[in-house]
């Protein structure tokens, strides 16, 4: 399945919430959904009664859409999820939350997870030194997220240091806001994770069957 390009405030619609893919139009009266909440196209004849079956598909496409991840490796991460020790449920909020995409947004390096994405991509973006350009790649506890040399240079860098202190990052991540850098102090919570819109043990549910 290829990467969904269309109108991403139509999907906040079809899920009936807001998912906060938009950054800063998200918080403002601008947001499609405060405006319209209807789902998209037309209205249905009769409201039909969905399957518990179908609300945890709802809720594994909303945590998809969210964290922008294809359902081919949306299962790999179930499946690692279910491998390691401890709560499974918890285990793929941490896969989804390490992502380094996610990292860079959670830290307020970026308005939302797809601005994120696009500067990973760009390869203005380093761990630990040196340049990393694959969004999902996941970091581990001690990892120091930064710009790269060309980043540095970049526009970008200087709205980011302008808009920097304005942003709040979750508590396991140590944000350093003169440098543009941020450690990974610990492993997130599923209780950190703010704008966390999904029940992860649903999505576990639904995978199992
Ligand atoms: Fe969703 Fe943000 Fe668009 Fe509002 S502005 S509909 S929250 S993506």
């Amino acid at each position: 399945m290829a990467r969904y390009t269309g109108p991403v405030c139509r999907l906040c619609r079809r899920h009936g919430e807001k998912l906060f893919l938009k950054g800063e139009r998200c918080y403002t009266p601008k947001c499609s959904f405060e405006r319209r909440p209807s789902p998209p196209g037309p209205r249905p004849a009769r409201r039909r009664k969905v399957s518990d079956r179908g609300l945890q598909l709802r809720e594994k496409q909303r945590a998809r859409v969210t964290y922008g991840v294809l359902e081919k490796q949306f299962v790999r991460y179930y499946k690692e999820a279910i491998r390691r020790p401890g709560v499974s449920g918890e285990n793929l909020v941490r896969l989804l939350e390490t992502r380094l995409d996610n990292v860079v947004y959670r830290a307020g390096l970026a308005d939302s997870r797809s601005q994120a994405r696009q500067i990973v991509r760009h390869g203005i973006v380093s761990v630990n030194g040196r340049k990393l350009d694959i969004p999902s790649a996941h970091l581990k506890e001690g990892d120091v997220v930064g710009f790269t040399g060309r980043g540095q240079r970049s526009e970008y860098y200087k709205i980011v240091q302008e808009t920097i202190r304005s942003k709040s990052a979750p508590s396991w991540l140590a944000l350093d806001p003169a440098n543009l850098t941020v450690r990974v102090s610990g492993p997130p919570t599923v209780a950190q994770g703010e704008t966390h819109l999904f029940n992860e043990n649903v999505i576990i549910e639904y995978y199992s069957r």
